[in-house]
């Protein structure tokens, strides 16, 4: 071949400008392109090897990416299956223009906010690296070549290339990137590492990028304490694991290769994970991965977007935010399929037909998974469980498809430290704990300190009481009740427990007469908060306390969830507000109308700032005078 010259495409038009510009912010993704054009043209003749269509010997397929200062240049070389120059003329001048020449068209006639929406679509490939270059080189040899006869491509970034025969000894290409003055960082070592790390960390094909200094042992040298001597050597530095963990077989892996993968993947956090997810299915998809559960100390710390997404180990993505199904999102770990696209754009990604599939599959196979994990041993289970719950439940709010699953393996505790299934806890307490309206009743308590007393009745009364103290429960309470109409929730003090289920409709009868208890309400207004305490009149037992509080379940939990965020905003704003239910039944308030001024009054503040002191509400100035008036009575 001699020289040939010519222009790229067939509608001659400068469409370089357009690509440099194109996506600014992911210019970086050029040599994301090129590396993966490098490890398909390497795992290509790997095919080809184990078919016999190539019968040579297939070497070293190390990748080399090397940076020449001085020249200004990044190469990337391969040993893969090279082209020749009707290849290079075929899918460098022709396919792989057009497909770049297609994508600049479309950016022609769309605004930049629309082609950003769009950019997805092409796979720049190859030409992404006129984004950082003024100059391209490809020197390619193909496969089949058997002299050193080789082609040489150029382009400067004109529509014009130029093709000319050259000489190489190896098999393979190289695509020589002369980096333009705008983007010098790509000449630097610490810029390429960082981007070898992100996008090309667990490709297939080994990638040598520099080398490094490691220690070695000296043969047949010892120290004083008999440890082998060692020499500093500089290796190759490959800065790829060819073989990542998700693509290893499940069933010869350890929990501890895991928890080292899971390091791998987040080298900052020094965490264990909690269990994780090995996924590795063909049908309906290809798609493998590794979902940890990750420990979580703090709600705050919990970090969307821990997820990387592979395609055929490329990087993708891992702002998975919209791509995965929200509680996944919570997740740390990888999955890998190639029906992920390779693409920039995350709402091209979100609205793929593909992805969407994907993502809803993997919530089945993580339900699968958990639902396997407690049947197999309940008692590891249970152990994890206060540590997944939180995300279980975020599952189960956000995704109802979710919760119908889990309704297998969600476990409810009480406050006795006891483990129920949904269908077990039913069975439990009903039909025990059903009220007037025959809705079954999940008495439950969020601090077993603060509702002691209420549990104590609750219990007494042979009613079991879940502790649901997660920061998601109010949430997580108000699903189940939608989705199980013949169910309702109270906490253990948002009612008298005898309110909350009534057992027999032969209440006790009234100690006091209406006038006694109008008399008695006006004396205690002159003692309590009004604006937080409204006075309730209940004929509960003689042993029951004189003086409760109650606060109602249904403003309670409307001012939780405004709190975290997921409520009536409104509800956030209110006050707090109690009931304070006087038991005329108690002898002492059944004794009060007896007594008259002062001594009066004084039993009523007593019994008043007990109640509030046994629901934590006694604070500032009235617990100080509550502690003082006491002493007195001692000294
Ligand atoms: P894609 O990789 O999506 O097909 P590209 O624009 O990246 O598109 O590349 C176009 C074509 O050029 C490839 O399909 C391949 O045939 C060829 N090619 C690119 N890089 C190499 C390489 N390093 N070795 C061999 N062929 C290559």
């Amino acid at each position: 071949m001699t020289k040939q010259k010519g222009s790229i495409g067939v509608k001659t038009e400068n469409i370089f400008p357009i690509i440099k510009k194109f996506l600014y912010s992911d210019h970086e993704i050029f040599l994301r392109e090129i590396v993966s054009n490098a490890v398909d043209a390497t795992q290509k003749l790997k095919t080809y090897a184990s078919s016999g269509d190539f019968k040579g010997e297939l070497g070293d397929l190390t990748i080399q990416v090397k940076i020449d200062p001085k020249k200004k240049t990044l190469t990337v070389s391969d040993k893969g299956i090279g082209m020749s120059a009707e290849e290079v003329d075929k899918y460098i001048n022709q396919i792989a223009f057009s497909s770049a020449e297609e994508f600049v068209n479309e950016f022609k006639t769309k605004t930049e906010s629309e082609m950003n929406a769009i950019i997805g679509h092409f796979g720049l490939g190859f030409y992404s690296s006129f984004m950082v270059s003024k100059k391209v080189e490809v020197i390619t040899k193909s496969f089949r070549e058997e002299s050193d006869k080789a082609t040489k491509w150029e382009c400067d970034g004109s529509p014009e290339y130029e093709m000319t025969e050259t000489k190489k000894k190896t098999r393979g290409t190289d695509i020589v990137m002369y980096i333009d003055d705008e983007n010098k960082e790509f000449l630097e070592e610490y810029k390429i590492r960082e981007l070898l790390n992100k996008y090309c960390k667990f490709l297939p094909v080994p990638i040598q990028f520099g080398e490094r200094e490691l220690n070695e042992p000296i043969e047949g040298e010892t120290d004083e304490n008999g440890n082998p001597k060692t020499k500093k050597v500089k290796k190759p530095w490959i800065i790829n694991d060819v073989e990542p963990l998700w693509k290893k077989s499940p069933a010869n892996l350890t929990d501890e290769d895991y928890v080292n993968f899971y390091h791998v993947l987040y080298p900052m956090n020094f965490d264990t994970p909690l269990f994780q997810i090995h996924l590795n299915v063909d049908y309906p998809f290809n798609l493998t991965g590794i979902l940890y559960f990750p420990k979580v100390k703090h709600n705050y710390e919990l970090q969307r977007n821990k997820i990387q997404l592979y395609s055929n180990q490329v990087f993708v993505t891992d702002s998975v935010e919209g791509i995965l199904p929200e509680f996944l999102t919570l997740l740390h770990g990888v999955i890998d399929s190639p029906d992920i696209p390779l693409n920039v754009s995350r709402s091209f990604l979100q609205s793929d037909q593909n992805v969407k599939k994907i993502s809803s599959y993997i919530t089945k196979k993580v339900a699968e998974k958990l639902e396997e994990l407690f049947k197999k041993d309940r008692e590891v289970y249970v152990k994890k469980w206060d540590d997944i719950k939180i995300f279980i439940e975020y599952g189960m709010i956000t995704d109802p498809k979710f919760f119908e699953r889990a309704e297998k393996f969600y476990l409810f505790k009480d406050t006795q430290g006891a483990y129920y299934t949904f269908d077990e806890y039913k069975a439990k307490i009903d039909p025990a704990q059903l009220n007037k309206d025959k809705k079954l009743v999940y008495l439950y308590a969020s601090n077993v300190d603060e509702q002691y007393s209420n549990i104590e009745s609750a219990n007494e009364r042979g009613y079991n009481v879940l502790l649901l103290d997660g920061v998601l429960d109010s949430h997580f309470i108000n699903t189940f009740e939608q989705r199980f109409t013949d169910a309702t929730f109270a906490r253990v003090d948002s009612d008298t427990i005898d309110n909350l289920i009534k057992k027999d409709d032969n209440a006790n009868v009234s100690k006091l007469d209406d006038k006694q208890k109008e008399a008695l309400k006006t004396v205690f207004e002159n003692v309590i908060d009004k604006q937080r305490f409204s006075i309730v009149f209940e004929n509960l037992s003689e042993t029951d306390d004189p003086l409760l509080i109650t606060q109602n379940e249904f403003m309670r939990r409307m001012k939780d969830m405004s709190a975290l965020g997921g409520g009536n905003a409104m509800f956030g704003q209110l006050p707090d507000s109690y009931n304070l239910v006087l038991n005329v039944n108690n002898p002492i308030i059944a004794d009060l109308p007896n007594k008259i001024g002062e001594e009066q009054e004084n039993t009523i503040r007593q019994l008043y700032d007990l109640a509030l002191l046994s629901k934590n509400l006694l604070k500032g100035k009235e617990l100080n005078e509550f502690v003082k008036r006491n002493m007195k009575q001692i000294g």
